[in-house]
Protein backbone atom coordinates (compact mmCIF):
# COMPACT_ATOMS: atom_id res chain seq x y z
CA UNK A 1 0.00 0.00 0.00
CA UNK A 2 1.36 3.51 -1.18
CA UNK A 3 2.19 5.81 1.27
CA UNK A 4 -0.80 8.64 1.93
CA UNK A 5 0.78 12.21 2.69
CA UNK A 6 -1.38 14.68 3.77
CA UNK A 7 -5.30 14.89 5.86
CA UNK A 8 -7.13 12.29 4.34
CA UNK A 9 -10.32 13.77 3.01
CA UNK A 10 -13.33 12.42 5.21
CA UNK A 11 -15.98 13.39 2.68
CA UNK A 12 -18.73 10.70 3.93
CA UNK A 13 -22.37 11.54 5.16
CA UNK A 14 -21.30 10.81 8.50
CA UNK A 15 -18.87 10.42 10.70
CA UNK A 16 -17.79 13.71 9.40
CA UNK A 17 -14.33 15.50 10.03
CA UNK A 18 -13.51 16.05 13.36
CA UNK A 19 -12.25 19.63 14.65
CA UNK A 20 -8.56 19.95 16.07
CA UNK A 21 -10.41 21.92 18.73
CA UNK A 22 -12.79 18.98 19.69
CA UNK A 23 -10.06 16.46 19.66
CA UNK A 24 -7.76 18.38 21.97
CA UNK A 25 -10.95 18.60 24.26
CA UNK A 26 -11.39 14.73 24.01
CA UNK A 27 -7.94 13.84 24.65
CA UNK A 28 -8.44 15.71 28.53
CA UNK A 29 -7.77 13.31 30.94
CA UNK A 30 -10.42 11.19 32.16
CA UNK A 31 -12.12 11.70 35.06
CA UNK A 32 -14.35 10.22 38.24
CA UNK A 33 -18.04 10.10 37.16
CA UNK A 34 -18.95 10.28 40.39
CA UNK A 35 -17.48 13.63 41.11
CA UNK A 36 -17.93 17.49 41.21
CA UNK A 37 -16.16 18.27 38.53
CA UNK A 38 -17.91 15.61 36.11
CA UNK A 39 -21.56 17.10 37.51
CA UNK A 40 -20.48 20.22 36.19
CA UNK A 41 -19.51 19.01 32.39
CA UNK A 42 -22.78 17.29 32.26
CA UNK A 43 -24.94 20.12 33.51
CA UNK A 44 -23.22 21.89 30.38
CA UNK A 45 -23.57 19.25 28.30
CA UNK A 46 -27.14 18.94 28.67
CA UNK A 47 -27.95 23.02 29.00
CA UNK A 48 -25.55 23.10 25.42
CA UNK A 49 -27.51 19.99 23.56
CA UNK A 50 -30.92 21.81 24.23
CA UNK A 51 -29.63 24.50 22.72
CA UNK A 52 -29.05 22.35 19.36
CA UNK A 53 -32.67 20.86 19.35
CA UNK A 54 -33.86 24.23 20.34
CA UNK A 55 -35.69 22.95 23.16
CA UNK A 56 -36.29 23.48 26.83
CA UNK A 57 -37.31 19.89 27.49
CA UNK A 58 -34.87 17.10 28.78
CA UNK A 59 -32.80 15.34 26.16
CA UNK A 60 -31.30 12.07 27.38
CA UNK A 61 -27.28 11.56 25.96
CA UNK A 62 -26.45 7.64 25.46
CA UNK A 63 -23.26 6.18 24.74
CA UNK A 64 -24.94 4.83 22.08
CA UNK A 65 -24.57 4.69 17.79
CA UNK A 66 -27.89 6.65 16.17
CA UNK A 67 -29.18 2.89 16.36
CA UNK A 68 -29.39 2.62 20.03
CA UNK A 69 -31.31 6.25 20.32
CA UNK A 70 -33.76 5.56 17.40
CA UNK A 71 -34.53 2.23 19.97
CA UNK A 72 -34.73 4.27 23.04
CA UNK A 73 -37.75 6.30 21.34
CA UNK A 74 -39.81 3.58 20.58
CA UNK A 75 -39.26 1.48 23.66
CA UNK A 76 -40.27 4.81 25.90
CA UNK A 77 -42.74 5.88 23.92
CA UNK A 78 -45.15 2.72 22.72
CA UNK A 79 -45.96 -0.53 23.93
CA UNK A 80 -46.31 -4.45 22.38
CA UNK A 81 -48.31 -4.64 19.30
CA UNK A 82 -48.68 -0.26 19.03
CA UNK A 83 -49.53 0.42 15.69
CA UNK A 84 -46.57 3.26 14.18
CA UNK A 85 -46.84 5.59 10.94
CA UNK A 86 -43.65 5.19 8.81
CA UNK A 87 -42.99 6.64 5.68
CA UNK A 88 -40.47 4.98 3.14
CA UNK A 89 -37.79 7.65 2.41
CA UNK A 90 -34.49 5.13 1.83
CA UNK A 91 -32.55 2.93 3.45
CA UNK A 92 -32.50 5.03 7.08
CA UNK A 93 -36.16 5.27 7.34
CA UNK A 94 -36.17 0.88 6.19
CA UNK A 95 -33.89 0.34 8.97
CA UNK A 96 -35.98 2.36 11.50
CA UNK A 97 -38.58 -0.09 10.30
CA UNK A 98 -37.26 -3.16 10.99
CA UNK A 99 -35.97 -2.33 14.20
CA UNK A 100 -39.60 -1.47 15.88
CA UNK A 101 -40.79 -4.75 13.58
CA UNK A 102 -38.16 -6.77 15.63
CA UNK A 103 -39.55 -4.94 19.00
CA UNK A 104 -43.25 -6.23 18.28
CA UNK A 105 -44.46 -3.27 16.82
CA UNK A 106 -46.72 -3.09 14.23
CA UNK A 107 -45.76 -1.10 11.39
CA UNK A 108 -47.55 0.93 8.52
CA UNK A 109 -45.24 1.77 5.94
CA UNK A 110 -46.29 4.07 3.36
CA UNK A 111 -44.36 3.42 0.49
CA UNK A 112 -41.59 5.52 -1.30
CA UNK A 113 -39.37 5.52 -4.40
CA UNK A 114 -36.26 6.88 -2.50
CA UNK A 115 -36.29 10.32 -4.41
CA UNK A 116 -38.19 12.21 -2.27
CA UNK A 117 -39.55 12.93 1.13
CA UNK A 118 -42.32 12.03 3.33
CA UNK A 119 -45.38 12.85 1.75
CA UNK A 120 -47.26 15.46 4.77
CA UNK A 121 -50.73 14.64 2.96
CA UNK A 122 -50.45 11.24 3.20
CA UNK A 123 -49.60 11.42 6.75
CA UNK A 124 -52.36 13.13 7.09
CA UNK A 125 -54.81 11.04 5.32
CA UNK A 126 -53.51 7.92 6.87
CA UNK A 127 -54.13 9.92 10.05
CA UNK A 128 -57.89 11.37 9.25
CA UNK A 129 -58.55 7.49 8.12
CA UNK A 130 -57.49 6.02 11.79
CA UNK A 131 -61.05 7.32 13.57
CA UNK A 132 -59.99 4.99 16.27
CA UNK A 133 -56.77 6.28 17.42
CA UNK A 134 -54.58 2.97 16.70
CA UNK A 135 -51.88 4.67 15.20
CA UNK A 136 -50.01 5.40 18.51
CA UNK A 137 -46.77 7.57 17.01
CA UNK A 138 -45.85 8.57 13.35
CA UNK A 139 -41.73 8.43 12.86
CA UNK A 140 -39.97 10.20 9.86
CA UNK A 141 -36.74 10.84 9.10
CA UNK A 142 -35.72 14.05 8.58
CA UNK A 143 -32.58 14.10 6.38
CA UNK A 144 -32.13 11.10 4.59
CA UNK A 145 -29.12 9.81 4.30
CA UNK A 146 -28.85 7.24 1.94
CA UNK A 147 -30.35 9.85 -0.68
CA UNK A 148 -29.91 12.55 -0.15
CA UNK A 149 -33.64 14.27 0.54
CA UNK A 150 -34.81 16.26 3.80
CA UNK A 151 -38.48 15.78 4.72
CA UNK A 152 -41.03 18.90 5.80
CA UNK A 153 -41.32 18.72 9.45
CA UNK A 154 -43.49 21.49 9.93
CA UNK A 155 -45.71 20.12 7.10
CA UNK A 156 -46.02 16.65 8.76
CA UNK A 157 -46.50 18.61 12.13
CA UNK A 158 -49.47 20.47 10.74
CA UNK A 159 -50.89 17.12 8.80
CA UNK A 160 -50.62 15.71 11.98
CA UNK A 161 -52.99 18.27 13.67
CA UNK A 162 -55.66 19.19 10.58
CA UNK A 163 -56.42 15.77 11.59
CA UNK A 164 -56.90 16.04 14.94
CA UNK A 165 -55.22 12.78 15.88
CA UNK A 166 -53.13 12.13 19.53
CA UNK A 167 -50.22 10.45 17.73
CA UNK A 168 -46.99 11.08 18.92
CA UNK A 169 -44.53 12.26 16.16
CA UNK A 170 -41.01 10.98 16.37
CA UNK A 171 -38.18 12.33 14.12
CA UNK A 172 -35.11 11.22 12.95
CA UNK A 173 -32.48 14.70 13.04
CA UNK A 174 -29.20 11.73 13.02
CA UNK A 175 -27.95 13.91 9.75
CA UNK A 176 -29.63 17.16 9.89
CA UNK A 177 -29.12 18.02 13.61
CA UNK A 178 -26.25 21.26 13.66
CA UNK A 179 -26.61 21.04 9.54
CA UNK A 180 -30.14 21.57 8.14
CA UNK A 181 -32.62 23.95 10.28
CA UNK A 182 -34.46 22.07 12.89
CA UNK A 183 -36.82 23.07 15.77
CA UNK A 184 -37.71 20.45 18.24
CA UNK A 185 -40.03 22.72 20.38
CA UNK A 186 -41.49 25.34 17.79
CA UNK A 187 -41.75 22.25 15.65
CA UNK A 188 -43.97 19.79 18.00
CA UNK A 189 -41.76 17.26 18.04
CA UNK A 190 -42.42 15.14 20.92
CA UNK A 191 -39.05 12.84 20.34
CA UNK A 192 -36.40 14.21 18.50
CA UNK A 193 -33.60 11.33 17.73
CA UNK A 194 -29.80 12.39 17.12
CA UNK A 195 -26.28 11.34 17.05
CA UNK A 196 -22.65 13.19 17.88
CA UNK A 197 -20.99 11.82 14.21
CA UNK A 198 -22.45 13.89 12.15
CA UNK A 199 -23.30 18.18 12.28
CA UNK A 200 -22.40 17.82 16.06
CA UNK A 201 -18.62 17.42 14.33
CA UNK A 202 -17.74 15.01 17.20
CA UNK A 203 -16.60 11.04 17.05
CA UNK A 204 -19.75 8.25 16.56
CA UNK A 205 -20.36 7.30 20.42
CA UNK A 206 -23.23 9.83 21.74
CA UNK A 207 -27.22 8.98 20.54
CA UNK A 208 -29.51 11.73 22.02
CA UNK A 209 -33.37 11.80 22.72
CA UNK A 210 -34.93 15.41 23.24
CA UNK A 211 -38.48 14.69 24.72
CA UNK A 212 -41.62 16.32 24.76
CA UNK A 213 -43.72 16.79 27.63
CA UNK A 214 -46.52 14.99 25.85
CA UNK A 215 -43.85 11.88 25.21
CA UNK A 216 -42.75 12.00 29.07
CA UNK A 217 -46.30 12.11 29.59
CA UNK A 218 -46.83 8.75 27.09
CA UNK A 219 -43.60 7.15 29.14
CA UNK A 220 -45.14 6.70 31.91
CA UNK A 221 -47.97 4.38 30.96
CA UNK A 222 -45.64 2.61 28.15
CA UNK A 223 -45.38 -0.76 28.57
CA UNK A 224 -42.41 -2.18 25.97
CA UNK A 225 -39.23 -3.69 27.84
CA UNK A 226 -36.99 -1.48 28.21
CA UNK A 227 -33.91 -1.06 30.39
CA UNK A 228 -30.28 0.60 29.86
CA UNK A 229 -32.57 2.65 27.59
CA UNK A 230 -35.48 3.92 30.28
CA UNK A 231 -35.62 7.53 30.11
CA UNK A 232 -36.42 7.79 33.74
CA UNK A 233 -33.06 7.00 35.63
CA UNK A 234 -31.69 9.05 32.78
CA UNK A 235 -33.58 11.94 33.60
CA UNK A 236 -33.68 11.36 37.13
CA UNK A 237 -29.69 11.69 38.01
CA UNK A 238 -29.38 14.57 35.02
CA UNK A 239 -30.69 16.88 37.39
CA UNK A 240 -28.07 17.02 39.53
CA UNK A 241 -25.50 16.18 36.70
CA UNK A 242 -24.56 12.64 36.79
CA UNK A 243 -25.56 9.13 34.90
CA UNK A 244 -26.97 5.75 36.25
CA UNK A 245 -24.26 4.24 34.50
CA UNK A 246 -20.22 5.32 33.32
CA UNK A 247 -21.44 7.58 30.52
CA UNK A 248 -19.12 8.51 27.66
CA UNK A 249 -16.73 11.33 29.65
CA UNK A 250 -14.35 11.94 26.83
CA UNK A 251 -16.76 12.37 24.16
CA UNK A 252 -19.38 14.79 26.94
CA UNK A 253 -16.10 17.03 26.60
CA UNK A 254 -16.21 17.21 22.88
CA UNK A 255 -19.63 17.44 22.80
CA UNK A 256 -19.61 21.01 24.95
CA UNK A 257 -16.21 22.16 23.03
CA UNK A 258 -18.13 21.35 19.66
CA UNK A 259 -21.27 23.20 20.49
CA UNK A 260 -19.06 25.75 21.65
CA UNK A 261 -17.76 25.95 18.05
CA UNK A 262 -21.30 25.87 16.71
CA UNK A 263 -22.52 28.39 19.02
CA UNK A 264 -19.83 31.04 18.26
CA UNK A 265 -20.37 30.79 14.84
CA UNK A 266 -24.12 31.55 14.81
CA UNK A 267 -26.19 28.34 14.46
CA UNK A 268 -28.13 30.83 11.03
CA UNK A 269 -24.41 30.50 9.80
CA UNK A 270 -24.05 27.61 10.42
CA UNK A 271 -27.07 26.54 8.20
CA UNK A 272 -26.23 29.20 5.70
CA UNK A 273 -22.95 27.57 5.37
CA UNK A 274 -24.37 23.98 4.41
CA UNK A 275 -26.73 25.22 2.38
CA UNK A 276 -24.08 27.35 -0.02
CA UNK A 277 -21.68 24.08 0.04
CA UNK A 278 -24.81 21.90 -0.60
CA UNK A 279 -25.88 24.51 -3.49
CA UNK A 280 -22.37 24.57 -4.41
CA UNK A 281 -21.74 20.20 -4.74
CA UNK A 282 -25.26 20.65 -6.94
CA UNK A 283 -23.47 23.11 -9.89
CA UNK A 284 -20.81 20.58 -9.64
CA UNK A 285 -22.91 17.29 -10.66
CA UNK A 286 -25.30 19.53 -12.92
CA UNK A 287 -21.95 20.58 -14.52
CA UNK A 288 -20.91 17.33 -14.61
CA UNK A 289 -23.67 16.28 -16.87
CA UNK A 290 -24.81 13.35 -13.59
CA UNK A 291 -28.22 13.32 -12.25
CA UNK A 292 -28.57 14.53 -8.68
CA UNK A 293 -30.58 11.84 -6.78
CA UNK A 294 -33.43 13.49 -5.27
CA UNK A 295 -36.21 15.25 -7.50
CA UNK A 296 -37.71 17.86 -5.65
CA UNK A 297 -35.42 20.57 -5.55
CA UNK A 298 -37.19 21.70 -2.07
CA UNK A 299 -36.63 18.82 -0.21
CA UNK A 300 -32.46 18.97 -1.41
CA UNK A 301 -30.29 18.16 1.67
CA UNK A 302 -28.44 20.64 3.07
CA UNK A 303 -25.97 18.01 4.20
CA UNK A 304 -24.83 15.42 1.48
CA UNK A 305 -25.78 15.21 -2.45
CA UNK A 306 -26.01 11.96 -3.71
CA UNK A 307 -25.15 11.41 -7.16
CA UNK A 308 -26.79 8.64 -10.10
CA UNK A 309 -23.89 6.86 -11.88
CA UNK A 310 -24.71 6.96 -15.47
CA UNK A 311 -26.19 3.52 -16.69
CA UNK A 312 -23.40 0.69 -16.91
CA UNK A 313 -21.34 2.28 -14.20
CA UNK A 314 -20.23 0.90 -11.11
CA UNK A 315 -20.18 3.98 -8.52
CA UNK A 316 -18.27 1.72 -6.10
CA UNK A 317 -15.52 0.93 -8.79
CA UNK A 318 -15.71 4.88 -9.38
CA UNK A 319 -15.40 5.18 -5.05
CA UNK A 320 -12.74 2.69 -4.98
CA UNK A 321 -10.63 4.96 -7.39
CA UNK A 322 -11.35 8.05 -5.39
CA UNK A 323 -9.74 6.41 -2.66
CA UNK A 324 -6.86 5.03 -3.46
CA UNK A 325 -5.68 8.14 -6.04
CA UNK A 326 -6.87 11.05 -4.09
CA UNK A 327 -7.09 9.45 -0.98
CA UNK A 328 -11.12 10.95 -0.80
CA UNK A 329 -13.77 8.52 0.61
CA UNK A 330 -17.12 9.12 -0.34
CA UNK A 331 -20.27 8.01 0.76
CA UNK A 332 -21.28 4.22 -1.02
CA UNK A 333 -24.95 3.79 -2.07
CA UNK A 334 -27.63 1.52 0.43
CA UNK A 335 -29.79 -0.76 0.10
CA UNK A 336 -31.08 -0.80 -3.43
CA UNK A 337 -29.13 2.21 -4.39
CA UNK A 338 -25.96 -0.07 -3.81
CA UNK A 339 -23.71 0.56 -6.71
CA UNK A 340 -25.73 3.03 -8.34
CA UNK A 341 -25.48 6.24 -6.49
CA UNK A 342 -22.28 7.85 -4.78
CA UNK A 343 -22.93 10.36 -2.04
CA UNK A 344 -20.65 13.76 -1.27
CA UNK A 345 -21.04 14.37 2.46
CA UNK A 346 -20.70 18.66 2.84
CA UNK A 347 -21.83 18.28 6.08
CA UNK A 348 -19.85 19.48 9.70
CA UNK A 349 -16.69 21.16 9.61
CA UNK A 350 -16.22 22.22 5.93
CA UNK A 351 -14.60 25.41 4.38
CA UNK A 352 -15.28 26.42 1.20
CA UNK A 353 -11.42 24.84 0.20
CA UNK A 354 -12.36 21.43 1.83
CA UNK A 355 -15.25 21.50 -0.34
CA UNK A 356 -13.25 22.61 -3.44
CA UNK A 357 -10.54 19.74 -3.31
CA UNK A 358 -13.65 17.18 -2.27
CA UNK A 359 -14.98 18.40 -6.05
CA UNK A 360 -11.71 18.33 -7.30
CA UNK A 361 -10.74 14.77 -6.49
CA UNK A 362 -14.62 13.65 -7.62
CA UNK A 363 -14.06 15.91 -10.40
CA UNK A 364 -10.56 13.88 -11.54
CA UNK A 365 -11.62 10.57 -9.89
CA UNK A 366 -14.76 10.06 -12.42
CA UNK A 367 -12.17 10.98 -15.37
CA UNK A 368 -9.73 8.14 -13.88
CA UNK A 369 -12.55 5.89 -13.27
CA UNK A 370 -14.05 6.51 -16.69
CA UNK A 371 -17.18 7.83 -16.15
CA UNK A 372 -18.98 9.19 -19.20
CA UNK A 373 -19.13 12.85 -17.86
CA UNK A 374 -18.37 16.25 -18.89
CA UNK A 375 -15.44 18.45 -17.48
CA UNK A 376 -16.08 21.76 -15.91
CA UNK A 377 -18.38 20.69 -12.88
CA UNK A 378 -15.64 22.40 -10.62
CA UNK A 379 -15.65 25.64 -12.06
CA UNK A 380 -19.05 25.89 -11.70
CA UNK A 381 -19.09 25.22 -8.18
CA UNK A 382 -16.01 27.71 -7.69
CA UNK A 383 -17.57 30.30 -9.43
CA UNK A 384 -20.69 30.12 -7.43
CA UNK A 385 -18.23 30.08 -4.03
CA UNK A 386 -16.65 32.84 -5.08
CA UNK A 387 -19.85 34.56 -5.94
CA UNK A 388 -22.27 34.11 -3.01
CA UNK A 389 -21.58 35.55 0.17
CA UNK A 390 -20.50 33.48 3.17
CA UNK A 391 -22.30 34.79 6.22
CA UNK A 392 -26.05 35.73 6.92
N1 LIG B 1 -30.60 7.43 10.79
C1 LIG B 1 -29.92 8.11 9.86
C2 LIG B 1 -30.62 9.19 9.09
C3 LIG B 1 -28.59 7.83 9.61
O1 LIG B 1 -27.91 8.51 8.69
C4 LIG B 1 -27.95 6.80 10.35
C5 LIG B 1 -26.54 6.46 10.12
O2 LIG B 1 -25.89 6.98 9.25
C6 LIG B 1 -28.70 6.11 11.31
C7 LIG B 1 -30.02 6.46 11.51
C8 LIG B 1 -28.09 5.04 12.12
O3 LIG B 1 -27.14 5.58 12.97
P1 LIG B 1 -25.87 4.76 13.52
O4 LIG B 1 -25.20 4.17 12.32
O5 LIG B 1 -25.05 5.78 14.24
O6 LIG B 1 -26.41 3.71 14.43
Amino acid sequence: MSVKRGRHFLQIPGPTNVPDRVLVAIARPTIDHRGPAFARLARRAFDLTQRIFQTSGPVVIYASSGTGAWEAALVNTLSPGDRVLMCETGHFSTLWRDLAVRLGLEVDYVPGDWRRGVDPEVVGQRLADDGRGAIKAVAVVHNETSTGVTSRIPAIRRAIDRAGHPSLLLVDTISSLGSIDYRHDEWGVDVTVGCSQKGLMLPPGLGFNAISAKALAASANARMPRSYWDWAPMIRDSQAGFFPHTPATNLLYGLCEAVDMLLEEGLANVLARHARHAEATRRAVRGWGLEILCAVPEEYSSALTAVVVPDGCDADAFRAVALDRFDLSLGAGLGRLKGRVFRIGHLGDLNDLMLAGTLCGVEMALAAADVPFRRGGVNAALEYLAAAPVAV
